[in-house]
């Protein structure tokens, strides 16, 4: 940044600026002398003003130009910054204070003049001036509250991606990370309350075939229709995830052996009369899925309750596919 003048030697009202207003007249004319000594600076375009290799705590006040925060110095993003400094206004005031570097970027987004006031004058206007005092407080106090809500945001951005990291795309229903994360909780849950919990794996019959003869978007079809009903037959506290290619588990809580084969008879009931794909030329023939059950045992975790319930749904396959076993 190229010094141009100083502050004595600028159009600039003191008034104009945010950190002097309302302040009485008296005041405003001892800050007024304790600023002429102040240099004003200029920013060009693009060019960082304040970051983290920032030396020497400086607050800018903005005489003309806009100031940006920004993670990166692109123009576009610059442009495109939610927040923005415009004359009048300044940044650095905590860094000033606490003469550590800044957190956040800040740079030019046009030509700006800038107003550089030291740590020490700062602090001078600060024992020189209730008003500077109090406006200081005031500006501080705005900035908190914007942080925090920066942060809030962030976490609810955050939370939105951990939530879609745990859905699969295709059918919608819970992934294998989901099943991963929350199975051994509501495993230890079940011991600890003794409560009953069953597990039917389900797999699409002859899935392949399926595929070969219709091709794979009419199988992306076939699983869809087939997770839509099972998303459909299961009570809320029930829970369904995509284990894998066309394997699915279901997670009945609180549900006794004998509950859970009614359940898992219905929807092998349901999948073979549900209709995959039909329009004016096409109608494809329909799926059948085997499911196998098991209930949790005492001492069981989720891995062994899961081998049971798929050593199950090899005996439905063995069986003749389309059926429940146990
Ligand atoms: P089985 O009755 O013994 O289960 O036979 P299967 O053909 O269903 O079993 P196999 O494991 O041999 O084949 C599974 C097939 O599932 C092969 C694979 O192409 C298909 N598949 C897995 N994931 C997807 C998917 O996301 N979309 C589609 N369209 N097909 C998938
Ligand atoms: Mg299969
Ligand atoms: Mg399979």
């Amino acid at each position: 940044m190229e010094q141009l003048r100083y502050f004595r030697d600028t159009i600039f009202k003191v008034g104009e600026i945010q950190l002097f207003k309302n302040i009485e007249k008296n005041e405003l004319i001892a800050i007024k002398q304790t600023l002429d000594h102040c240099p004003v600076v200029e920013a060009k375009s693009g060019e960082i003003v304040l970051d983290s290799q920032s030396s020497g705590a400086c607050l800018y006040v903005v005489l003309s130009g806009v100031l940006a925060q920004t993670s990166v110095t692109s123009k576009r993003q610059l442009e495109n910054s939610s927040t923005q400094y415009f004359a009048g206004e300044c940044v650095g005031e905590i860094s000033v204070l606490d003469e550590e570097a800044s957190t956040a970027t800040i740079a030019a987004v046009t030509d700006t003049q800038l107003l550089l006031i030291n740590s020490s004058v700062m602090w001078q206007l600060i024992d020189e001036s209730n008003g500077v005092a109090r406006n200081l407080l005031q500006l501080l106090s705005f900035r908190i509250r914007a942080t925090n809500a920066q942060l809030r945001n962030r976490q609810k951005v955050g939370e939105f991606y951990r939530q879609l990291s745990m859905v699969d795309g295709l059918t919608g229903l819970h992934n294998r990370s989901w099943l991963n994360s929350q199975l051994p909780g509501m495993i230890e849950n079940a011991h600890a309350t003794n409560a009953d919990l069953s597990i039917i794996m389900l797999d699409l019959d002859h899935f392949k075939k399926f595929n070969d003869q219709h091709g794979h978007i009419m199988g992306d079809e076939a699983l869809q229709a087939c997770a839509k009903v099972i998303s459909a037959s299961l009570r809320p506290s029930d829970f369904a995830a995509r284990y894998g290619g066309e394997e699915m588990i279901i997670i009945l809580s609180n549900t006794n052996k004998e509950s859970a084969y009614i359940v898992a008879e219905r929807l092998c009931e349901r999948i073979r009369s549900t209709i995959v794909f039909k329009d004016t030329n096409l109608t494809l023939p329909h799926i059948t899925a085997s499911l196998g059950l098991a209930t949790l045992l005492e001492g069981q975790d989720g891995l062994a309750v899961i081998a049971s319930a798929d050593a199950a749904l090899y005996r439905a396959k063995e069986r003749g596919r389309d059926q429940v076993a146990l």
